[in-house]
């Protein structure tokens, strides 16, 4: 039968990430510092303790989804943090969206612990975390690589590997930067052309055949009533924050600094979610700048 697997961080997306593990035979111990977040996973058969170290005592491998680098440092290296109990030869897989950086100090932590740490962030979203299709992008000691997979295949349809540690966090941040460009792009499109006299369906079926087509435009539609089952038709609840969109594009703006790299547009979108953040749609899904954009007309 299969060992035990610990999973910390059950959020939007961690919970239905342990769920599969669970659904896949995987015994699953898992912690939340909220609550209310571990009932659902504790009715379906997972063992429920109350901190990461005490995920550790037991699994010797570990999956966290957090949301982002404070809490990272604080579940790995905390007072009662998983390497305060790690065992030997343990596999630790971080796939929260992080600063690559910290990425490598996990690492090294780890490794004076005699673990092994590697950053599979993912993509895909609440739909392809509850469906198993996520994209893990895998960064870190490759001879581990395979060990890794094993459990990725449980919640993901695409696992890749792209090198050294941290490298999995660079892919993350640059198909965010790029997310949020797209997703902009889209709602001010869309906005533009409703102010047009378009029916919205209407135009998000010629944007979708045509050359503006994009995974905002055909999969996540930011416009209230062009598609079912996304957060533009829950008042944009669930899915993925626009806090946590806001701290993506910082750490692309940040790796694009050390770098040199000039990336005008993915800093214009920064700004864009930090204003959003500061004018109450922090907690609501990024495609809410659709909303944003129409705000004075809402007034
Ligand atoms: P979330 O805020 O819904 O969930 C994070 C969970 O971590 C929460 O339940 C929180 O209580 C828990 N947590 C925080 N600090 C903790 C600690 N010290 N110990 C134990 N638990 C702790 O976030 P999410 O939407 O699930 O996203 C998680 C990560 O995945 C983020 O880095 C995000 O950028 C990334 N991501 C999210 C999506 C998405 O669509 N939501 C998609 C791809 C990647």
């Amino acid at each position: 039968s299969k060992t035990q697997v610990g999973f910390i961080g059950l959020g939007n997306m961690g919970k239905p990430m342990a769920k599969n593990l669970l659904k896949h035979g995987y015994p699953v111990i898992a912690t939340d510092v909220f609550p209310e977040s571990c009932k659902e996973l504790q009715e379906l058969g997972a063992q429920i303790v109350d901190n990461p170290a005490e995920v550790a005592d037991q699994a010797d491998r570990i999956v966290t989804m957090l949301p982002s680098s404070p809490n990272v440092i604080e579940v790995y290296t905390g007072p009662n943090g998983i390497l305060k109990k790690v065992k030997k030869g343990s596999l630790l897989i971080d796939s929260s969206t992080i600063d690559p950086a910290v990425s490598k100090e996990m690492a090294v932590a780890s490794e004076k612990m005699g673990a092994v740490f590697m950053d599979a962030p993912v993509s895909g979203g609440v739909g392809a975390a509850s469906s198993g299709k996520l994209t893990f992008m895998v960064g870190g000691v490759e001879t581990e690589f395979t060990a890794a997979q094993e459990l990725l295949t449980c919640m993901g349809a695409n696992v890749v590997y792209c090198g050294a540690v941290g490298t999995g966090q660079a892919a993350k941040i640059c198909n965010n930067m790029l997310l949020a460009i797209g997703m902009i792009g889209t709602s001010e499109t869309m906005n533009l052309g409703i102010r047009l006299g378009l029916d919205p369906k209407l135009l998000a079926k010629i944007l979708n055949m045509s050359s503006g087509r994009c995974w905002s435009s055909d999969t996540y539609n930011p416009v209230p009533g062009v598609m079912d089952g996304v957060p533009s038709g829950n008042n944009y609840q669930g899915g993925f924050g626009t806090q946590l969109m806001a701290k993506d594009l910082g750490l692309a703006q940040a790796t694009a600094t050390n770098t040199k790299t000039p990336v005008p547009l993915g800093s214009l979108a920064h700004q864009i979610y930090r204003m959003m953040c500061a004018r109450g749609y922090a907690g609501k899904d990024f495609s809410s700048v659709f909303q944003f954009l129409q705000e004075d007309e809402n007034k």
